[in-house]
């Protein structure tokens, strides 16, 4: 199904009030579209957006570069097209520019493959669930002030929203802290909180956050790192359970449910953050603390042969013929 035509234009929005969070303001929304139509007269359209600056150069990026290339590839290779794109825009990637324009003509081509299929994203995505919770996150921005934030809160849980986010990143923890908790004091603890700090912290200022954050009970801590720094965000995660609620639901503890009736196994008291170091005067054997001897398995349970997957990763770090039950990175997955 061969792109016969490719376009792009920008529509700029301004805004009523300029929203700010840690390191930005919302100036204007600048939204790029891009329309891409096949052989057959379908016309698939694909956006992305910046929220003041850029957006022009979005629009060049496009214009001069990724949709010439476009004309006469088949539409149906989405995965293909992207890496091509990718490719032949090398020098400039991995950068915002790049990756907005590259976003909307991947979304542009998911939508020619949805409007073929006659199907909705989702569905053509796997259709996991026909329903996915909501938040609200007008009221939460940093430059209001906490009895703004207060107010927002309780408006939106009047209306039904079944949680908020609420930006965070002020120059000291006390005062995220100090807005956190009123907002938590006022609608109680049912509705979900989320924080978002969109990549403004330093590893270790994060870490901090994330400790004074943690009896405040958040559903999620937002972009705490610089997105690409995925190393800092697994310390970071492994060091606290600030926002880890949503983490529990990704990793299978709670399949399809929804967000704010997911909730994540109690830890004892300061466990979340203890770092797991092992003790150099032990034996290297030592350092996978769950053997079979540590948890033995339940007596019904004691027939069935272990998972091959876990058996055999276990065998290929201990040496074979030895049954130690999980390693020790499976059985972090679990908590
Ligand atoms: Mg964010």
């Amino acid at each position: 199904m061969r792109i016969v035509e490719a376009s792009a234009h920008l529509a700029d929005i301004a805004v009523e009030t300029v929203r700010t969070d840690a390191v930005q303001s919302f100036i204007k929304q600048e939204t790029v579209f891009v329309d891409l139509v096949t052989e057959d007269g379908n016309r698939g359209t694909g956006y992305a957006y910046t929220i003041g600056t850029g957006g022009t150069s979005v629009l060049a990026m496009l214009r001069a570069h990724l949709l010439p290339r476009l004309i006469g590839a088949d539409a149906r290779q989405i995965e293909y097209l992207w890496h091509d794109l990718f490719a032949s825009t090398r020098a400039t990637t991995v950068g915002a520019i790049t990756s907005l324009a590259l976003a909307a003509v991947d979304t542009a081509l998911w939508d020619l493959r949805c409007l073929r299929a006659g199907e909705p994203l989702w569905r053509v995505a796997g259709g996991f669930r026909r329903e996915v919770p909501l938040y609200d996150t007008e009221g939460g921005w940093l430059h209001l002030s906490t009895d703004e934030l207060v107010r927002g809160a309780l408006a939106a849980q009047a209306a039904g929203w079944p949680g908020v986010k609420l930006k965070v990143g002020k120059p000291h923890v006390t005062r995220d802290v100090e807005r956190l908790r009123a907002v938590r004091e006022a609608v109680g603890p049912e509705l979900e909180i989320m924080v978002d700090a969109n990549q403004s912290m330093t590893a270790a200022e994060a870490r901090r956050r994330a400790a004074a954050f943690e009896p405040l009970e958040l559903a999620w801590f937002e972009e705490p790192l610089p997105a690409d720094d995925v190393s800092g965000h697994a310390v970071l995660a492994r060091s606290t359970c600030a926002g880890r609620r949503y983490h529990a639901v990704a990793e299978g503890r709670a399949p399809g449910r929804g967000l704010q009736r997911a909730r994540m196994p109690a830890l004892p008291d300061g466990a979340a953050r203890q770092p797991r170091r092992r003790d150099p005067q032990r034996p290297l054997r030592r350092t996978h603390p769950t053997t079979a001897r540590d948890h033995p398995r339940p007596a019904a349970d004691r027939e069935r042969p272990r998972h091959r997957a876990r058996r055999s990763g276990t065998r290929h770090r201990l040496g074979p013929g030895r049954d130690r039950g999980p390693s020790r990175r499976l059985d972090r997955s679990k908590g």
